[in-house]
């Protein structure tokens, strides 16, 4: 169900209809828009009781939700959602394609701050790496743990890039969330919907892998799971599934991203290194992802690929990196999109990190 509010309701005829929601035993979710807030009602069971709902002050109208998802949904929010990155130019959604750029996993201060400063001046604006890794053997690199979120922590601070890594559990969760900008949820867990549940409780973006056989509508539900606690700062991420292909490690599904769009706001990168297991895939991919009108990429970049401790076969070296952001920014305005360079943080003296690795 689905509050629609008038285009001049008050901020206080909003808090009150929430509060309605509420003493009726459900939770009300207020979505600002640009022309009007929605309100999603969410826990209830069945149908609803509309109750007086409909009469009070402020309120256009009430209208049922047919898709399973809700808060994910274009029906509750029209516009794209943008999530936004307080003291810097940095968002992800909306008009500027958003490149998420780094190692598979911190292996060293040196090797995390080698290719950090090599995607900061390619122009990266967030810096991905893992510090728990989710690896199919037991016996693999499983990643360094705390160490490796404050040597991200120290990158934030060095050159200003915005900090993605993956929490595999929820005791990684919160370390996680405290260290990082964004929190992301790996393919393998997408469907953990008690990891789910607690990123929901978050207030800070989370950002999902799609499963790696997950349909659209178990994507969309994975969102919504996380949105129904509340954390509205979703961001899907294509990665590839499982097909009989195997001239890739997986099959990137490009089609998912006008697919997504068409059904929700939330915004979809496109992870060309997962999506295809090789080097010289990654270009080509990035490039029909951007085309395909994704709002932006998540890529694995490394120095030293040979030696690296997990995908380094999937990795790209920093001047392909930087060959892809030029390609990309050619690419980005036929499909109105823009490529921003490096990221600008608001500080007293106004200081520009861009300028700063330069
Ligand atoms: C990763 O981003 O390094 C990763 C493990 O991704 P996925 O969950 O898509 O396999
Ligand atoms: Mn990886």
């Amino acid at each position: 169900m689905l509050v629609v509010m008038k285009a001049q309701a008050t901020a206080e005829q909003i808090q009150a209809v929430c509060d309605h929601i509420e003493t009726l035993g459900y939770r009300a979710h207020p979505m600002p828009g640009a022309q009007r807030t929605a309100i999603g009602i969410t826990g209830n069971q069945g149908e609803v009781d509309r109750g007086n709902i409909e009469e009070l002050p402020g309120v256009a109208e009430v209208i049922r939700v047919s898709k399973p998802y809700k808060l994910a949904s274009r029906d509750v929010k029209e516009e794209d959602t943008v999530i936004r990155f307080p003291g810097t130019d940095a968002t992800i959604g909306g008009r500027n394609l958003a490149i998420v750029a780094g190692p598979c996993s911190i292996e060293s201060r040196e090797q995390a701050f080698a290719i950090a400063e090599q995607v900061a001046v390619a122009g990266a604006q967030f810096f991905r790496g893992g510090a728990y890794k989710p690896r199919t053997s037991p016996y693999a690199f499983q990643g360094l743990g705390v160490d490796a979120l404050k040597i991200m922590a120290e990158i934030r601070d060095r050159f200003g890039l915005r900090i993605i890594t993956e929490a595999i559990d929820n005791e990684t969760l919160e370390l996680v969330a405290e260290w990082a900008d964004v929190v992301q949820i790996g393919a393998r867990n997408m469907q953990n919907f008690s990891l789910l549940k607690h990123a929901g409780r978050l207030r800070m973006p989370v950002l999902l892998k799609r499963g790696l056989s997950a349909t659209l509508d178990e994507f969309l539900m994975a969102a919504e799971y996380i949105m129904s606690e509340g954390n509205y700062e979703v961001i899907l991420c294509e990665r590839g599934v499982r097909t009989f292909a195997d001239h890739t490690r997986n099959t990137l599904d490009l089609s998912i991203v006008p697919a997504v769009q068409r059904l929700s706001h939330l915004p979809i990168l496109v992870d060309p290194s997962h999506g295809t297991g090789k080097r010289d895939k990654v270009l080509p991919m990035a490039r029909a992802a951007v085309a395909v009108g994704a709002d932006g990429i998540l890529v694995e970049v490394h120095n030293q690929p040979e030696k690296a401790l997990s995908d380094g076969p999937q990795s790209i070296y920093p001047d392909q990196f930087a060959l892809m952001m030029d390609e990309i920014e050619q690419i980005a305005p036929i499909v109105h999109r823009k490529l921003p360079r490096g990221i600008h943080i608001e500080t007293a003296e106004a200081e520009s990190h861009v300028a700063k690795t330069k």
